[in-house]
């Protein structure tokens, strides 16, 4: 149904609420990717997914996944037909903007520790002060240990925060832009502040040196191979004294995520394979060995090939041409505190279920994957059959900005790719904001996807 509110297809409401419930479990212990790769592969297993390493060949049925570096997951259900035969593919990103720790981050100024920082993906810097953050990540030690770091989360942990600069003093700081106002210097963690005793330089610095060593044994140098990254602290909450919208940090892209995840675990044996992949890096440009445009994809592809015949590249070609692909990424939703950006015929809202982005980019489409109005038709035929609530949208008015997705990445690689995902409020904010009927929505039209496209 294109265009229609959601809401009001549903009498009972408990579906929709319940999934929901799963996502917010899924969004609040998934605050990196390393942690949603954890957590996808602990779901997969649990719906009776292997590790492709323990397949020999493969036959339609098989449920099988791959992970890439601890970052990037790759879900595939075998089909019917033969995967050279091109596959029907969910693509997602799980990497969120955030504030990553820099490589040489500790030191002590006025008797505070703080953690030097770069931001990581596109944010409004002034959004990240004086709010609870948690540290997650990862410290790699020479002696090839991985120490997991996850504070702040739990009830009992403490939190960070970047501080800012009281209303009383700030007759400077008002008078700057909004770019200008926190720059990305300024976002430094406070991390401490109860000096060493019997330790007259740096002693807070010292202190914290101290618990680091005695917590977690490691040393300041072993920043220099750690991967920390700051981020939001706290559940996932319901939004609306009406509970239709779920607040939580890392909507964008977890929110798609999850929800092609669940697609494919919850499907019988499709027709044509199944994939969902959820990748890293896109917000910062999809670069990278775990970004959309690394070649583990199509290796994987070759591997899956190499595994029901004799293999060689034109297969692999063959069957990248030949599959489908939705995008799923978010789309921002109409604020209705700030219309003057939208074109409203052409806008994505809250509730009105998955939303289709033909085409992206900035200034008449630049750069963008603009989909095939063929494979749009058939797209429309297989939701409407299923009654689906879709609609279609642009990212806000001509000229007023833009941005991009995986979309035209996989399009390279010549198949027939869209933009498909659920539109969100404050977009790249600490604390994003969907509609509970739009994730209901798109997980059915991914699963409808998986099953019936071709
Ligand atoms: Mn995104
Ligand atoms: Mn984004």
């Amino acid at each position: 149904m294109y265009s229609k509110y959601a809401w009001e297809k549903y009498d009972d409401l408990e579906p929709i609420m319940s999934f929901n419930e799963g996502y917010k479990e899924f969004l609040s212990n998934g605050k990196n990717e390393r942690l949603v790769v954890k957590e996808s592969v602990e779901l997969a297993k649990k719906h009776g997914f292997k590790e492709l390493s323990e397949f020999e060949t493969l036959k339609p049925g098989d449920k099988v996944y791959v992970t890439n570096k601890n970052k990037n997951i790759a879900l595939f259900i075998i089909g019917e037909e033969k995967v050279s035969k091109g596959l029907n593919i969910l693509g997602a990103h799980i990497d969120s903007p955030r504030i990553d720790v820099k490589q040489n981050p500790l030191y002590e100024a006025q008797n505070f520790a703080l953690l030097d920082t770069h931001y990581y993906g596109g944010i409004k810097k002034y959004q990240w002060v004086t709010i609870p953050l948690c540290l997650v990540g990862v410290i790699c030690k020479k002696d090839g240990s991985v120490i997991e770091v996850n504070i702040g989360d739990k009830e009992d942990d403490p939190v960070f925060g970047i501080s800012d600069l009281l209303i009383h003093l700030s007759a400077d700081q008002m008078q700057k832009n909004a770019a200008k106002v926190i720059e990305g210097e300024d976002l430094d963690l406070t991390i401490g502040s109860i000096p060493l005793k019997g330790k007259d330089k740096e002693a807070v610095k010292g202190n914290i040196l101290k618990l680091l060593k005695d917590k977690y044994d490691v040393e300041e140098e072993d920043f220099l191979s750690a991967e920390l990254e700051i981020v939001p602290a706290g559940k996932s909450r319901d939004y609306g004294l009406d509970r239709s919208m779920v607040a939580g940090y890392g909507h964008d892209d977890r929110v798609c995520a999850y929800t092609s995840l669940k697609a494919i675990l919850d499907i019988d044996t499709p027709k044509r394979t199944a994939c969902t992949i959820l990748v890293d890096k896109e917000e910062i440009g999809s670069v990278g060995a775990t970004g959309a445009q690394s070649r583990f994809f199509e290796n994987i592809i070759a591997t899956l090939i190499s595994k029901q015949e004799d293999y060689n590249d034109l297969k692999l070609r063959s069957a990248l041409t030949e599959s489908y692909m939705l995008s799923s990424d978010v789309s921002a939703g109409v604020d209705p505190l700030y219309l003057g950006v939208n074109e409203l015929k052409n806008s994505a809202f809250l509730g009105k279920g998955i939303v289709f982005n033909k085409y992206t980019g900035s200034r008449g489409k630049g750069g963008c994957n603009d989909a095939m109005p063929e494979y749009i038709a058939k797209l429309r035929n297989i939701l409407d059959k299923e009654n689906i609530n879709y609609q279609t949208a642009e990212l806000g008015r001509v000229d007023q900005g833009g941005g991009g997705t995986i979309a035209y990445i996989l399009a390279n690689l010549n198949m027939n790719v869209i933009d498909a995902g659920i539109a969100v409020l404050n977009m790249h904010a600490p604390m994003e904001v969907v509609s509970k009927v739009d994730v209901f929505e798109a997980y059915q039209a991914y699963k409808v996807f998986l099953l019936n496209i071709e």
